[in-house]
Order: C-alpha cells, then structure tokens, then sequence
C-alpha cells in the first residue's frame, strides 16, 4: 500500500506547490477562516498549513491518511460536486507517503485536547497521541522525496520552488478573499492578507496587493448572466495594463485554469474593441453546473472541458466585448 501511494504520489506531487495546493483546498473544504503557511527552503525541507477549520475528530485521523479514505462523498450525487476540488481521498496519503508528514488536529468533539498522527519512514502510522492545537488542523510535512530520489533530482532552486507556492497562494488568495491568508518563507512574512469580511473595499485593496497597486481601482467590474452561466470579476482598463503574462487569473467554479478556448475568448474580445493585442490583465470568475463541466481532465493541471464549448466561449466573448465597450476606457 506504501508502494501504491508513492506511484499515485507520482502523479498528484510534482513539486512542493502541489502539495501546498492539496492542503490549501483542504482547509477551505473544512471551512476555515484562517490559513497560515509556513515554508522552509522551498519547501523541500518543510511546508507547514495551519487552519481554523472544522478539524478531524481523533477517531478519524488515521483514516484521513488512508488510501481512498475521503469524508467528501456520501453520495454519488456528490462526486460532481467535490470533483471540482481537489480528487478523493488521495492527497494527504500520497504526500504522507513521499516526506516525514504530521498531522495535528482538534475537532469540536475533541473536548481534553488535540490529537497528532504521524507516519514513519516505512509509511506505518504512530498511533494517535494527545498535543496542543486550537480547532482546526496543522499538517506539518518535511523532507518532501526524501524516499524517491529520481523526483527529488527534478526540483528546481529554492527560489523557483518557493515561486510557484507563491503562485499557488496567490491563485486562492484572490478568488477567496472572505479567508485570511498569512504565507513566510524561511521564518520571513511574504504575504499577510486579512479577511475581507466581504467589504468591498477590502476586496479591491487585495486584489492592489496581489496584482499590484492601482489595481482595484483602476479595473472595470464585470458581471454579467446568461442561463447557466455567470462570468464575474474584473478587468485592467488597458490604459493601466502592464502588459504582464501573469496577470491573467480565470476560474471555472472556483478553480483556477488555463484554458486555450477561455484564454481564445478573453483576448478576441479585447483584441476586438480595443484593437490591441497585448496581455490583458484580469480576474474574472465563472460559474456553470458542475454538470455542464468537467475540470477533472487531469488532477494537476488546469484544463477544463466544457460540455458546450461553443457556448461557453460565445458567452465569455460577448460578456467581455459588451462590457469593454460600455467602460469609459
Ligand atoms: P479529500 O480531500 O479528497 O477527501 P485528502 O487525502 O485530501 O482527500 O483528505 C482526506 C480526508 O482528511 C478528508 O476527506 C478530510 O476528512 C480530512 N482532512 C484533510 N485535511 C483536513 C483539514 N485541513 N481539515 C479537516 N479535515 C481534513
Ligand atoms: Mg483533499
């Protein structure tokens, strides 16, 4: 079983972001406030997520680590709906299987005290024993491919590594501004992000921090509606665009993608209004049926596959088109 959850660790954990990745969407499934994560050295020595989510009561922890073990899927109705973060039940035992990892958590039905399950090198799990947490969950993983060489040797510099963890917060930090967000590296504050509380301004002052001053307020609101569909969020009036590849944040019912038919639509239509053919900078937000939708094509990538993407892609082009030429721009 520790040999099927390194191969399947394979393909889930390419690189210290993905782990981070995994843990991130597990405190927002447990319904956090808080997140704070703590790096060290890229994350090849440690990576740390602490939350203030609902936890794992004692008897569940060790199954939390087990292959297949999700508390996500009651029914098969709710496959659709969870496929849209995160896989099922296989994140935490597929990292657990490839670093020294602890997990820390207390439940509100954990009245004495927290508990902590670790897994020793040979992937056998220590049987649970009493710690101090506040509610919520800690994973604590260190020494990330300490047991798979051949990956380890595929990491890049710390700083590279660090990057894309960055990248990663960033991506949750802006379609999630209702958590607060604190992220260090080596022990140093990188980014403390307080919780919207959804005020508005707040919103906007986040999105400056993320994507650069003036931001917020020099981008245009979009929201517009057709049935089953709703592209939300905004756009840099081009005046201000910095013409950066990295300012473009599209989500598909909260998950981040990279879509070549999204990424068609968007620009078609600043191309056509605006005659220009830099990169656009945005943040924009839509949301379908989860039925219309499959954004599971592969666990770590960020395709989706739309069930009418003609459709999908109209909508985008039209929404973006209707509302860049009402701007004042
Ligand atoms: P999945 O998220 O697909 O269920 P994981 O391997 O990521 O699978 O997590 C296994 C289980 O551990 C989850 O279903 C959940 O019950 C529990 N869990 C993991 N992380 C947390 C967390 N931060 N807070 C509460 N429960 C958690
Ligand atoms: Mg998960």
């Amino acid at each position: 079983d520790h040999l099927v959850n390194q191969i399947a660790a394979g393909e889930v954990v390419e690189r210290p972001a993905a782990v981070i990745k995994e843990l991130i969407e597990n405190s927002l499934d447990a319904g956090c406030g808080q997140i704070e994560i703590d790096i060290e050295q890229g994350g090849v020595k440690r990576l740390r997520v602490r939350d203030d989510g609902c936890g794992i009561p004692r008897e569940q922890l060790e199954l939390a680590l087990s292959r297949h073990a999700t508390s996500k899927v009651s029914e098969l109705a709710d496959l659709e709906a969870v496929a849209t973060l995160g896989f099922r039940g296989e994140a935490l035992p597929s990292i657990a299987s490839v670093s020294r990892l602890t997990l820390t958590s207390r439940a509100e039905e954990d009245a004495e005290s927290a508990w902590e399950v670790s897994v020793g090198a040979d992937g056998r799990l220590v049987s649970p024993r009493p710690a101090a947490h506040p509610r919520g969950t800690s994973v604590d993983v260190r020494d990330l491919f300490f047991n798979t060489p051949a990956r380890r040797k595929f990491l890049r510099t710390e700083k590279t590594e660090f990057d894309h963890i960055e990248q990663v917060v960033r991506r949750v930090a802006l379609a999630r501004p209702e958590i607060g967000i604190q992220l260090r590296h080596n022990g140093k504050g990188i980014l403390s992000l307080g919780a919207s509380g959804g005020d508005e301004s707040r919103v906007l002052e986040r999105l400056d921090r993320l994507l650069g001053k003036g931001f917020g307020e020099q981008s245009l609101a979009v929201d517009e509606s057709a049935v089953d569909l709703r592209l939300y969020g905004w756009v840099m009036r081009p005046a201000f665009s910095r013409s950066q590849p990295d300012q473009q944040f599209f989500y598909v019912n909260g998950r981040m993608v990279r879509d070549k038919l999204v990424t068609h639509a968007v620009r078609q239509a600043f191309s056509d209004v605006l005659h220009q053919a830099r990169h656009p900078a945005y943040v924009l937000f839509l949301q379908t049926p989860s039925r219309l939708v499959d954004v599971n094509v592969h666990p770590a990538k960020h395709e989706v596959r739309f069930r009418e993407s003609r459709q999908v892609h109209d909508f985008i082009y039209r929404s973006l088109h209707r509302r860049l030429s009402q701007g004042t721009l």
